[in-house]
C-alpha cells in the first residue's frame, strides 16, 4: 500500500515513521520498518499489525540508523499480522524488501523455492521476491534485483535494502507508483509525494519498467534490463 525510504545522515527511524503517518489516509492493516547505517551492524527490523502508532510503540529506544525503508500494508495474500507485515527479510537477515502490488506467479515461485529448501516466514506473495534476491549470484544489488524481477509476473512498486550494499536503496516500478525525492546530501523514496513534500519538492517519478539506485548524494535510473534512462526532476506544487 505505502512505501517510504530514506538514505542520508539523519536519524532515520523518526523520519520513516513520520512518512508512514502521511500515508495513513490511504488505509492499511499493518506497518513495518527496517534500518541500517554505517554504525548499525546489519539490518534492524520492527513490524506490527495495526496502526503506525502501534509500530512506533514497538520501536526500541536504540534503533539508530541513517538508511531505511518502511511500509504500510493492505493485505492481498495472507491475513493482516505481525509476520505478514512488510518489510520481509531473507533467512540470513541480509535482504529486506517492501512491496506494493500483487505477484501473480507467487504460488508457483514459492513451491519451487520451498522444494529447493527455502524456509518461508510469511504467507505473503512478496516474500518470494526476498528469497530470489538473496539467492542471486550476481555481483551487484542492482543485478540481483533485476534477476529476481525477471522471474516475477505481476505488479510492483518495491524498495530493497541489502546489508552488504548499505550505501544504497534499489527501487523498481511496474504498475505501482514510485517517486524519488531529491534532497541536499540525502535522498527519499515513496509511493506517494505526500510522504516527501515536507522534506523536498524536487521529485523524479519512475515509469513502469524503470528502476533506480538512490545513494545519499546521488541517484540513477535505468530500465529493468539495465539500460540507463534520463531522469527529469520536477518541482511538485503542494499546499501545506
Ligand atoms: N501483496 C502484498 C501483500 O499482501 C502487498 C500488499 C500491499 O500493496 O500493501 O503483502
Amino acid at each position: 500500500c505505502g512505501i517510504v525510504g530514506y538514505i542520508g545522515k539523519r536519524d532515520v527511524a523518526p523520519l520513516l515513521l513520520e512518512g508512514l503517518q502521511r500515508l495513513e489516509y490511504r488505509g492499511y492493516d499493518s506497518a513495518g520498518v527496517v534500518i541500517t547505517g554505517p554504525k548499525a551492524a546489519g539490518l534492524k527490523m520492527v513490524k506490527a499489525k495495526g496502526r503506525v502508532r502501534d509500530l512506533e510503540a514497538k520501536v526500541p529506544a536504540r534503533f539508530k540508523g541513517t538508511t531505511g525503508i518502511a511500509h504500510t500494508r493492505w493485505a492481498t495474500h495472507g491475513a493482516p499480522s505481525d509476520e505478514n507485515a512488510h518489510p520481509h527479510m531473507s533467512g540470513d537477515n541480509k535482504v529486506a524488501v517492501v512491496h506494493n502490488g500483487i505477484i501473480d506467479n507467487a504460488d508457483d515461485l514459492r513451491a519451487k523455492l520451498t522444494a529447493d529448501g527455502v524456509e518461508f516466514l510469511s504467507e505473503t506473495d512478496t516474500e518470494v521476491l526476498v528469497h530470489l534476491v538473496a539467492r542471486s549470484q550476481a555481483d551487484t544489488l542492482e543485478e540481483k534485483v533485476r534477476e529476481a524481477l525477471r522471474l516475477i509476473e505481476g505488479t510492483y512498486g518495491i524498495a530493497v535494502l541489502h546489508a552488504d550494499f548499505s550505501d544504497r536503496i534499489v527501487v523498481a516500478r511496474n504498475g505501482s507508483p514510485v517517486v524519488l525525492g531529491i534532497g541536499e546530501k540525502e535522498m527519499f523514496v515513496a509511493s506517494d509525494v505526500a510522504a516527501l513534500v515536507s522534506h523536498t519538492r524536487q521529485v523524479v517519478t519512475l515509469d513502469d519498467g524503470e528502476m533506480a539506485t538512490i545513494k545519499a548524494d546521488d541517484f540513477r535510473t535505468y530500465t529493468t534490463s539495465g539500460t540507463r534512462t534520463t531522469a527529469n526532476p520536477t518541482t511538485v506544487e503542494w499546499e501545506a
